[in-house]
């Protein structure tokens, strides 16, 4: 669902939910599983109560379903069966809640309509070796910048105000799925093409719209040769099977635990979390073939064993997700 107005003529259905509710409710997992026994454990149950991490971990998507122009009603309910245990009157009404503070407060970017939906990601020239305020494709209320905002207020302190929450409970509601989608390599990093498919730097040449992919949303993979995604971002968004959450196990665990601490406190890490996830950006564009634009579009090749080199990163992306999301909520919640 991210960027709607440039994916509509996709027809994406619930793959376009960012890491899709799999991949999300796997990170929320692995969290879960390390805080259980610890106090940020009370903390988060206190907050969330009825709600289980895992439900919380894909609110910010199922958000999207509210709709400022039908008087900020949810309109299709049944629409993402992920979302279905969160289509209840009263939480209809807190999501609906959110999206009015958070709908046309920002400077909008590119192709978005609503301030809630950009704060899900950023779109770094993978050429910058890291995450730099300012560069191309970032805002102050990008991933990093609300994932910060989300941490302040659950530390009780004053927070930049955008996006805004209105107490603790919708800041975890938000940093929990936030959390997710920083790990997504496609949710920080991005390629930018010119018209013959080659790359360009948008930092040094100087931004052009017509070279803006939107997070991979506009470059189309040929569906023979992949299974199911025709859009680059969804493709990254989907996890296979054995990344589902019920496959979290003792070991799933025990990797997690692994995951090296990151330097500073709480509110420092998002922007070493979205360095690694550009890191992996390039990656993931690393010997792709891109044809030349057509309309505002790509086609795009993918060299030999890809499949598993995504995997691969995917796996190490869920589970640092998982690691870092416990590590900020017993940061928040020490006591
Ligand atoms: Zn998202």
């Amino acid at each position: 669902m991210r960027r709607l107005l440039a994916t509509a003529l996709l027809a994406l259905p619930l793959a376009a939910h960012a890491w899709g509710s799999d991949g999300h409710q796997t990170v929320a997992t692995i969290a879960a599983g390390l805080i259980k026994g610890t106090p940020a454990e009370a903390r988060v149950a206190g907050l969330l109560g009825d709600m289980p991490l895992s439900l919380a971990s894909i609110w910010a998507d199922c958000v999207k379903g509210i709709a400022p122009s039908q008087g900020y009603t949810y309109p299709a309910p049944g629409k993402y069966p992920a979302c279905a245990a969160l289509e209840t009157p009263a939480r209809i009404a807190e999501m609906a809640d959110y999206v009015r503070r958070n709908d046309r407060q920002c400077q909008l970017g590119l192709d978005e309509d609503s301030c809630h939906k950009q704060t899900h990601y950023a779109d770094i020239a993978v050429q910058r070796g890291r995450y730099l305020p300012k560069v191309t494709g970032t805002r102050p209320d990008d991933v990093v910048g609300a994932l910060r905002a989300a941490i302040l207020v659950l530390q009780g302190k004053p927070s930049p105000g955008q996006p805004n929450f209105k107490n603790q409970r919708e800041a975890l509601l938000v940093l929990v799925h936030l959390v997710g989608d920083i790990h997504q390599p496609l949710h920080v990093g991005s390629v930018y093409l010119d018209a013959q498919g080659q790359r360009v730097d948008p930092d040094k040449q100087g931004f052009d719209r017509a070279s803006f992919t939107i997070g991979g949303n506009s470059l189309l993979l040929d569906p023979a040769t992949t299974t199911g995604s025709k859009n680059f971002h969804s493709y990254w968004d989907n996890v296979p099977e054995e990344f589902r959450p019920q496959h979290v196990d003792a070991d799933w665990l025990a990797e997690a635990r692994q995951v090296r601490a990151d330097p500073g406190t709480a509110v420092d890490w998002p922007p070493h979390w979205a360095t690694q996830s550009l890191e992996q950006a390039g990656r993931v564009f690393d010997g792709l073939k891109f044809s030349a634009r057509q309309g505002s579009q790509w086609d795009i090749e993918l060299p030999g064993g890809y499949g598993a080199r995504a995997d691969a990163i995917k796996r190490q992306q869920l589970t640092r997700a998982g690691a870092r999301l416990a590590r900020v909520l017993q940061a928040a919640f020490p006591r």
